[in-house]
């Protein structure tokens, strides 16, 4: 792929995407060229198998690459996670409490392991991978279940003290708001995410504002996903894309305080909300953002859409590996 960073060593890569219901491993070549990949369920029937199943993915992603020699893996995982060690700290969706995954995989395949958070490793792919490239400062938010995001300043990945920093979703933008899944009051993601608006749309559906979505899903709230609240604003129901058009407003609002805290040059929007209505999402958050960052700060930034789909994370995760071995740096806690 022309302009991402070249693997000096010449052996091949893997870029590993960890979710909490897939896991995913691309094997890439000295020229991030593929030469194969694995898709695989992140728990089997039995449960408590997730470490077993990323080795797996990993070990089948090589086969299908025809077993080249490799330099390092790269891996993107649900967090909190600690950036230095890569050790996962909880994520209860794949049964991991102070969870040493960098350890694991360096034993299993003998290479250099990077871990980090996949909000993160998903906005380094959207910045390396694509002509976002030439900026040195860029933001990641991406609107979905809930709202992740992902903070690229000086061309590395905004860690902080607690090596959490980038919880875009957890700011505070109604102060008496609706719970939310932190358990805090009113954080973005509690008045602004795909579950957000589904709540209030299925509200609307029990009476009878929302034809289309109670026809489709009666007021089930987790049947209400992205690609079907789309099809109800294309079927006319009006209430409902006014509750995503908020929602999105409202997510700009975050992202107007974001441009000016951190003066990025350009964000990078995603998620399954934006991928399902890339122009009304992008037109809310862009006003929302105008009318809330400072103008000095806005100007010049550049608000545009994701490229890599479910492809984000591995792609970062095999770039993020090759410049930690160019910098001579060993992986995670080494
Ligand atoms: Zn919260």
């Amino acid at each position: 792929m022309a302009g991402v960073e070249k693997n000096k060593s010449r052996d091949a890569i893997v870029g590993v995407d960890i979710g909490g219901t897939k896991m995913m491993a691309t094997v890439y070549d000295a020229d991030f060229n593929i030469l194969g990949n694995c898709r695989k369920k992140s728990r089997g029937k039995s449960g408590n198998d997730s470490e077993k199943r990323v080795v797996k993915v990993i070990r089948e992603a090589l086969e299908t690459a025809g077993s080249p020699t490799i330099s390092g893996i790269g891996v993107g995982s649900p967090g909190p996670l600690d950036p230095e060690t890569g050790v996962i700290i909880d994520t209860p969706n794949l049964g991991w409490k102070d969870f040493p995954l960098a350890a694991l995989l360096r034993d299993a395949f003998g290479v250099p392991v990077v871990v980090d958070n996949d909000v993160n490793v998903g906005t380094y792919g959207e910045w390396r991978c694509t002509s976002l490239r030439s900026y040195r400062h860029v933001l990641g938010v991406f609107p979905g279940t809930g709202i992740g995001g992902g903070i690229i300043i000086d061309g590395k990945i905004l860690h902080g003290f607690s090596g959490a920093a980038g919880e875009v979703g957890h700011i505070t933008i109604a102060l008496d708001g609706p719970f939310c899944g932190c358990g805090k009051r009113g954080c973005l993601e509690a008045v602004a995410s795909r579950v957000a608006i589904a709540k209030e749309a299925a509200a609307l559906a029990a009476r009878g504002d929302a034809p289309y979505i109670l026809e489709q899903c009666g007021t089930d709230v987790n049947a209400i996903r992205s690609g079907v609240l789309a099809r109800a604003i294309e079927a006319g129901d009006q209430m409902v894309e006014a509750v995503v058009r908020k929602a999105a407003y409202l997510t700009g609002v975050g992202v107007g305080n974001l441009i000016n805290v951190l003066s990025p040059e350009a964000v990078v929007l995603g998620g399954g909300l934006v991928e399902a209505m890339e122009a009304l999402m992008l037109e809310e958050i862009t006003r929302g953002a105008d009318e809330h960052a400072m103008p000095f700060l806005r100007k010049d930034v550049v608000i545009t859409a994701a490229q890599l789909g479910d492809d984000a994370v591995v792609m970062g995760a095999a770039q993020l590996i090759v410049e930690h071995l160019a910098s001579g740096k060993k992986g995670n806690g080494k």
